[in-house]
C-alpha cells in the first residue's frame, strides 16, 4: 500500500514570523494524529528552512526545500546545495516545478542533473511534471508528460527516494482543476511509464502526488483516485487550516 503524502508548497510566502506560525500550527496538527497514515511535509523557502526544522522537530512533519543546485559546494553564487539542505534538517526537496521551468527555464535535463546531486546528497525528490493549457488543448498532454518523466527523472529512481508531482500547468493557482477523469488518465500513465523503465514493483509502490488548485472542496474526490497517492499544495497549504482540512480525507 502507497503511504498517501500531503505536502505544502509554501513557494516565495512568509516571513519569520507567519512561517514559524504555520510551521508550529502543521507540527501540532500532525503530533496529535494517533498513529497517522499519511505522511505531511512543508516545503518553506530557503530562508524559513532552520526555523521550520525547529518547529517540526519531534513531529514527524516532514521538511522540503522547493530546489536545489546541481552540485555540493563551489563558485556557484545565489545556489543552495542539496548536501546544505539536507544540513539544514531538510529530508526531501521539490524539483522542476512549472514556476522553475517558466521564470529559469529550467530543462528536464537539469533537473535531473538536480535530481542526481539530491540523491546522492540521501535527500528523496519530488520531481513535478505538466503540461501547459496548449499542449492540453493541442491533445500533447500525454507525450510531454512522458518526456518530462523519461527525461527528468535519472536511473538511481526507486520509489523510496521518489515522488511525482503531477501539476497541470493550467490548474496551479488558477482554481481550475482537471476532471477526475483526466487526473485518472495521467496518474495511470506515469506509473505505465515508471513500469516500462524501472519495472512494475517500483511502479507498484512509487507515490504519484496531484497538484494544482487542491483546496478542501476538491481534495476529496481528487484524492480518492486509484492513481493519486496524495497532493501537492500551494494556496490552500499557506493557511493551517485549510491544509489540515485536506489532509482530513485521506485518513
Ligand atoms: C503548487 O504550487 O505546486 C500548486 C499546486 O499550487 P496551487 O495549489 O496554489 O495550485
Amino acid at each position: 500500500m502507497r503511504r498517501p503524502l500531503i505536502a505544502g508548497n509554501w513557494k516565495m510566502n512568509c516571513l519569520q514570523a507567519d512561517g514559524r506560525q504555520l510551521a508550529q500550527d502543521v507540527a501540532s496538527y500532525y503530533k496529535n494524529q494517533h498513529n497517522p497514515a499519511f505522511d505531511m511535509l512543508i516545503a518553506p523557502p530557503f530562508t524559513l528552512l532552520t526555523a521550520c526544522a525547529q518547529q517540526v522537530a519531534g513531529s514527524g512533519v516532514l521538511l522540503s526545500a522547493q530546489d536545489c543546485s546541481p552540485f555540493d559546494k563551489g563558485a556557484h553564487t545565489g545556489d543552495v546545495s542539496p548536501v546544505m539542505i539536507k544540513d539544514l534538517g531538510a529530508q526531501t526537496t521539490i524539483l522542476g516545478h512549472s514556476e522553475r521551468r517558466t521564470d529559469h527555464k529550467e530543462t528536464s535535463a537539469q533537473v535531473c542533473e538536480k535530481a542526481q546531486a539530491a540523491l546522492a546528497a540521501s535527500l528523496f525528490v519530488i520531481i513535478c511534471v505538466g503540461e501547459t493549457l496548449a499542449q492540453r488543448e493541442n491533445g500533447q498532454t500525454l507525450e510531454v508528460i512522458a518526456q518530462q518523466v523519461q527525461e527528468s527523472l535519472p536511473q538511481e529512481t526507486t520509489a523510496e527516494n521518489t515522488v511525482i508531482a503531477y501539476e497541470p500547468v493550467w490548474a496551479i493557482g488558477t482554481g481550475k482543476t482537471p476532471t477526475t477523469a483526466e487526473v485518472e488518465e495521467v496518474h495511470a500513465f506515469i506509473r505505465e511509464q515508471i513500469q516500462k523503465r524501472f519495472g512494475a514493483e517500483t511502479a507498484d509502490n512509487i507515490r504519484i502526488l496531484y497538484g494544482g488548485s487542491v483546496k478542501p472542496s476538491n481534495a476529496q474526490e481528487l484524492l480518492s483516485l486509484p492513481d493519486v497517492d496524495g497532493a501537492l499544495i500551494g494556496g490552500a497549504s499557506l493557511k493551517a487550516a485549510d491544509f489540515t482540512a485536506i489532509a482530513e480525507t485521506v485518513k
